[in-house]
């Protein structure tokens, strides 16, 4: 019996918490089963109060640690204070076909420990143009209004901060009051508004507790307190992670088990009842192996591990992996393009000035392909941008550092201007994960990835690099640099696709209740459902999308469909 249970999620990241904590609200007897270890809120933060002098690098980095991990050293939030969150280089290997930057985060909570917190809705449009300009393959079986409910029952629990903008392209949501914008990024928003219409810079929305209301009360949560020192979690619960939201949540309802150290290897399937019955595990010390049964498993891995996990779910019905009938599973792996940035300088209000950290930037919603084609490349890109004085902050453990920064502090000088792309990339056939015949120390195939940029993504950078540097220079930026990355994809850490959604069983892996087409009790809720990847940051839709389908499943099991 201890083995049974209602539901089974797979993951306890930012989709499983939440895949969690709607079926535990709801009654059913739940089990989350975590790869990593168990990382309790506030006392598994080691490094959440640490000053740079209590760090033996100044939370830098030593050599020999970088020299090991050159895929994790790419990536802006790896350092001393946070590199007990990542996965090292040297585990869990993957193979690469083509260079592609995989970062993980494999303990209770997943990547949502670490991640940036931005949270914007997608839009209409996001929808509707993979299948108005023919691009992925695929058309979204849902709408932006399928989702509306979900979005704002996510956003009133997790706390989002922002300002109610009425624009179409990044619709409003349950906001707590937004981060302020300083003079100088005001005074490019006004000018970039003013020139070029239809483009309206915003404060970016952010799962961020400015305010705290009697649902994150309830939750033992606090208000953000600026430190931007978040990716070490925060023992405030200012920002959203399951660790502080969802999981003890869904504890209190008594009905969740979770089992940490649990390496689900594959989903059971079985030919009479055409439904998967057990997920099997590889426990991380021991290597012993368990298996739980469920009548609905949600999978909620990460984009890579689930397709892996699926891909290794095979049977006689499945030998190509679980659901994977018309062959597309794995495949159409997509990503978000950041490759283009523009630098610039601005001399103007330099009699202003700012106090404290802000944990988001200043967004302007995709201005391309809005209701037709009409540049020469499919999709869109988001376009962010910051404007800092002085260059460098010794608390946060970076030169200059005594009476250098005393003069420095004392004379910050012109306004450092910095504008980047947050590019769709458009989900083709070739780009996707496969199995190795290698196998890791739990005997488990390591994933295969084979992801590349295309023609599409370049266009979409030379056109990011055109209108950013014509958007500053019309609000008086000067020293306009262009820089162009050429970060492999994975580095953006928003890979999504090869378990896609789709009313079209030939083509699609999963339906729009985010079930697999060929296994109607196994559901897909995070990046790995997503038909084509928009501009925005991602985790917000994966959680509207897996609170939406945990209450399908829910009336389905109601019914005894399922
Ligand atoms: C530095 C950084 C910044 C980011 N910034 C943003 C941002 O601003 N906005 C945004 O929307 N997104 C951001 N992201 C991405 C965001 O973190 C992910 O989109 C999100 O965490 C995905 O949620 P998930 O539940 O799919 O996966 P995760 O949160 O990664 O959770 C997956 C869980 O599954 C577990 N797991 C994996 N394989 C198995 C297995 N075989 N058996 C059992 N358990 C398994 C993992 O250990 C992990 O705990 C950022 C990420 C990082 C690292």
């Amino acid at each position: 019996m201890e083995n049974q249970f209602d539901v089974i999620v797979i993951g306890s990241g930012i989709s499983g918490g939440w895949a969690a904590k709607e079926f535990c609200d709801m009654g059913f007897k739940t089990l989350v089963i975590e790869r990593g270890r168990f990382v309790e809120h506030v006392t598994d933060y080691p490094t959440a109060m640490k000053e740079s002098w209590e760090m033996e690098h100044r939370g830098k980095l030593n050599d020999q640690t970088l020299q090991e991990n050159p895929v994790l050293a790419r990536c802006y939030a790896y350092n001393d204070y946070t590199q007990h969150l990542f996965v090292p280089d040297n585990a869990h290997r993957y193979e690469q076909e083509k260079p592609f930057d995989w970062i993980r985060g494999y303990h209770l909570g997943g990547k949502g420990l670490m991640w940036a917190r931005q949270v914007q809705r997608w839009s209409q449009n996001e929808f509707d143009s993979p299948k108005r300009d023919d691009y992925g393959s695929l058309s979204w079986p849902i709408n932006y209004k399928d989702l509306a409910p979900w979005y704002s029952q996510v956003e009133k629990f997790i706390g989002v901060s922002g300002n109610k903008d009425g624009l179409d392209e990044v619709p409003d949501g349950e906001f707590l009051k937004p981060w302020e914008m300083n003079a100088a990024e005001i005074s490019i928003r006004n000018d970039i508004k003013k020139n070029f219409p239809g483009r309206t810079p915003i404060i970016g929305r952010c799962a961020h507790l400015t305010e705290v209301k009697e649902i994150h009360k309830k939750q033992g949560r606090n208000a953000c307190m600026a430190r931007t020192r978040c990716e070490r979690g925060c023992p405030l619960g200012a920002y959203f992670s399951s660790n502080s939201s969802t999981l003890p949540w869904a504890e209190k309802t008594g009905n969740l088990t979770i089992h940490t150290n649990q390496i689900v290897s594959e989903i059971v399937y079985d030919s009479k009842s055409q439904r998967a019955t057990a997920v099997n595990t590889v426990d991380r010390h021991s290597k012993k192996k368990r298996q739980f049964t469920a009548k609905v498993i949600f999978v909620n891995a990460a984009t890579i591990n689930t397709n892996a996990i699926l891909l290794h779910s095979k049977s006689e019905q499945f030998p190509n992996g679980l659901g994977n009938r018309n062959g597309n599973l794995g495949k159409y792996l997509a990503f978000h393009n950041y490759r283009g940035r523009v630098n610039a300088k601005f001399y103007g209000h330099l009699d202003s000035y700012y106090y404290g950290r802000r944990p988001t930037s200043i967004v302007i919603p995709n201005f391309r392909n809005i209701r037709r084609n009409d540049v020469n490349f499919k999709g869109g890109y988001l376009t962010n941008y910051t404007a800092s004085r002085g260059g460098s902050d010794p608390i946060a453990g970076n030169k200059p550092f005594g009476t250098e920064f005393v003069d420095q502090a004392a004379r910050p000088g012109a306004w450092h201007v910095s504008m980047y792309m947050q590019g769709e990339t458009v989900p083709i056939r070739e780009n996707e994960i496969k199995l190795s015949l290698k196998k890791d120390a739990y005997g488990i195939p390591a994933p295969i990835l084979n992801v590349g940029y295309t023609e599409n993504d370049e266009k979409m950078i030379a056109d990011f690099h055109q209108q950013a540097t014509a958007m500053l220079k019309k609000a008086g930026c000067v020293e306009i640099k262009r820089v162009d990355s050429k970060q492999a994809p994975g580095l953006d850490i928003h890979e999504m696709g090869g378990a896609r959604m789709g009313d079209n069983p030939n083509v699609a892996v999963t339906n729009k209740h985010n079930q697999l087409h060929d296994c109607s009790n196994v559901f897909v809720t995070d990046g790995a459902c997503m038909t084509s990847t928009g501009t925005k940051n991602p985790s917000l839709t994966f959680m509207a999308m897996t609170a939406r389908a945990a209450h399908f499943a829910a009336d389905q099991m109601k019914q005894g469909l399922l």
